[in-house]
């Protein structure tokens, strides 16, 4: 763990034992694998290098994301973006480096089945949907430990997950076509229906790898105010090239941060406006 997350863990331990009362329920006891937010970070990466026979695909890259905050991620082909996804998600070690969801869990310490059940979902570029089944059988087999269709066709969702899979219909702009067949839809509603499926798994922290690309404009505009729907409730990374997208997802709040990667470390982060103008994003970002 890094200092300054030890010595905030400390400064909390300290005030939780000497003044009790509200403070003490702040500074419980977490069972173990819980999400710890009271330090108000979901996020934190730290000096992290992944290399591929030699070639540096990240470079000491360090980045935390703030609970409950939707953080736009640039950068050029080759940045190291979609690594650095696969070293949060536990598909790539690093060779060095520290990755922490909230303050207590390691990230290098769990294999990806793990860090999906602890609450990190994923989404890649291609869609994955199950064709050949329904948007709501797509739904329900999301909620099962045995993905194979036969379990699926087996599986009777409780009420409470019924309820669930509604509300994300709703959230996904896909009630109206909850019983067709998969195959059927958009390639923008293939997209949306794997976040839905994300969704029914209700994760903390959501990385969204080039959610739009081959999107019409339309299905683009409704995919931003989906993403801004979900804020807040959770925390999301997402990763883009399309800048008009970029743009419709920071447009809720000028302090909103874009971090820019180059050759897998940070090379700018702070609001759109401040890293379309920087000169060095310009020169390697826009190739100006
Ligand atoms: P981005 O998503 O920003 O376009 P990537 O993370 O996919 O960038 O890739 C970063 C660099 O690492 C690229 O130069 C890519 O060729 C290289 N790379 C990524 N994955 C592998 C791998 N499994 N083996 C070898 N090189 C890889
Ligand atoms: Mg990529």
């Amino acid at each position: 763990m890094s200092p300054d997350l030890m010595e905030q863990g400390v400064e909390r331990l300290q005030h939780s034992t000497q003044s009790g009362g509200r403070s003490a329920a702040y500074g419980r006891v977490l069972r173990e694998g819980e999400l710890d937010l009271s330090h108000g970070t979901v996020l934190y990466l730290e000096d992290i290098s992944v290399s591929f026979d030699g070639f540096k695909a990240l470079n000491k890259l360090s980045l935390d994301i703030a609970a409950g905050e939707l953080r736009c991620i640039i950068g050029p082909n080759g940045a190291g973006k979609t690594t650095m996804m696969d070293v949060i998600t536990g598909k790539t070690r690093p060779d060095a480096g520290q990755a922490f969801f909230g303050s207590t869990i390691n990230l290098l310490r769990h294999r990806e089945s793990e860090i999906v059940r602890l609450g990190i979902g994923r989404k890649f570029q291609k869609p994955t949907v199950f064709e050949q089944l329904t948007v709501l059988q797509n739904l329900e087999l999301s909620l099962q430990a045995d993905p194979r269709v036969l379990a699926c066709l087996r599986f009777k969702p409780t009420a409470t997950q019924l309820d669930r899979m509604d509300a994300v219909l709703t959230q996904i702009h896909l009630k109206s076509e909850a019983t067709r067949q998969a195959g059927l839809l958009s390639h923008g509603q293939k997209q949306w229906l794997e976040i839905g499926m994300l969704l029914m798994l209700e994760p903390k922290l959501l990385l969204l790898d080039e959610p739009v690309a081959g999107m019409t404009d339309h299905e683009t505009e409704r995919t931003a105010e989906l993403l801004l729907s979900l804020q807040g409730q959770h925390s999301l990374m997402v990763v883009e090239h399309d800048m008009k997208f970029i743009a419709a997802l920071t447009a809720d709040d000028v302090r909103k941060k874009v971090t820019v990667l180059h050759e897998g470390s940070v090379l700018a982060e702070g609001t759109l406006n401040q890293v379309q103008a920087n000169p060095q994003v310009l020169e390697v970002y826009l190739g100006r």
